[in-house]
């Protein structure tokens, strides 16, 4: 089975237990829970399978621990996520607001995961790789921008494919020289995997039509579309396939997207047609939401078979 690689930021989010809880005053919390995109994102790719590892940096802390307990019980390969004596692991804090937005107060650029650098065990785990994803929320500095573009170039060169999730903060694309790392790596990627409005990023194009032409004229060999709770779409030179999301309760947004895209991405990995692997994604993405925590829902390749059975059986 191919190899799945991903770099990024390792952090802790910490979570206020009460919808509109204030972060101006002492309240009750909950976590620390493993989390980053990245990380999210390689967790559930290890939990359904794949062969798959991260580059990454932690502190020397119980957090980085708890990060590298997790990632390691999950079956990922940890052999390239350095520990650092001197910086330590990141941190979420995350409130919610009544009408559903969430707000955070982090410490990841300062903390370990600014330091991620392409160590003698990076370069091994990429030796290996047949495939590496990108999370545009792992480029805020240019040393993660370094790293990650040494990936595309050396799992391209060994004749791999790449995926990129954008999801990036709208204030990241107005760093110096954000703008044309981004695109860089949109036009080097095989799958482009944006949320809602995050398919415009990149074009000037007013409809999903139109911005997935563009995209797919530029290089992209396809792109997916997730849309929520109104699920996803999948376009390549050959059309679309639009899937609605599984009904259930949303629990807690938080790494549903990720979740989705490891879904995706193994899928396709595994040679399934978009149609099955919308399939597995939309149930990654419904597993995610339905519990709370940013790692804590995703499923390994049993829940998932098992949820999909069960969505068979309410639909016939
Ligand atoms: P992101 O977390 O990146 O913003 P989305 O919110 O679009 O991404 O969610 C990613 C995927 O997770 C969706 O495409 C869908 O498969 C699943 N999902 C998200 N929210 C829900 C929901 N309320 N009910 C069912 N599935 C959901």
């Amino acid at each position: 089975r191919k190899v799945l690689v991903t770099a990024g930021e390792i952090l802790v989010e910490i979570m206020a237990t009460q919808v509109g809880q204030s972060f101006r005053a002492p309240g009750p919390l909950v976590g620390p829970f493993p989390s980053g995109a990245p990380a999210i994102f390689i967790d559930q790719a290890g939990r359904l399978g794949q062969p798959c590892g991260m580059i990454a940096a932690i502190g020397a802390d119980d957090f980085g621990t708890l990060n590298l307990d997790r990632l390691r019980a999950s079956g990922v390969d940890v052999s390239a996520i350095a520990v650092h004596g001197d910086a330590p692991t990141g941190t979420a804090f995350v409130r919610y607001a009544e009408d559903g937005s969430r707000a955070f107060v982090f410490n990841i650029p300062l903390s370990a995961s600014g330091r991620i650098a392409l160590t003698k065990e990076g370069r091994a785990l990429l030796e290996r790789a047949d495939h590496f994803h990108v999370m545009g929320s792992s480029l805020f500095s240019p040393a993660v921008v370094a790293v990650v573009t040494a990936g595309i170039e050396q799992v391209k060169q060994q004749g791999g494919t790449v995926s990129f999730d954008p999801n990036i903060r709208a204030e990241m694309l107005e760093a110096p020289g954000m703008r044309e790392a981004l695109s860089q790596i949109l036009e080097r990627c095989d799958l482009f995997l944006p949320s809602g409005p995050e398919l415009f990023l990149f074009t000037q194009a007013q409809t999903e039509e139109a911005a997935v032409a563009e995209l797919l004229a530029r290089g992209v060999r396809a792109v997916v579309v997730k849309k929520g709770a109104d699920g996803a779409s999948y376009h390549d030179c050959e059309g679309t396939v639009s899937m609605p999301a599984f009904a259930v309760e949303e629990v807690d947004p938080t790494g549903a997207g990720d979740c989705f895209g490891a879904g995706f991405v193994c899928a396709w990995l595994g040679g399934a047609a978009p149609r099955e692997a919308l399939r597995q994604a939309n149930a990654c993405g419904a597993l995610a939401v339905g519990t709370k925590g940013p790692m804590e829902g995703t499923g390994t390749a049993e829940a998932v078979r098992r949820f999909l059975a069960a969505q068979q059986e309410t639909t016939r």
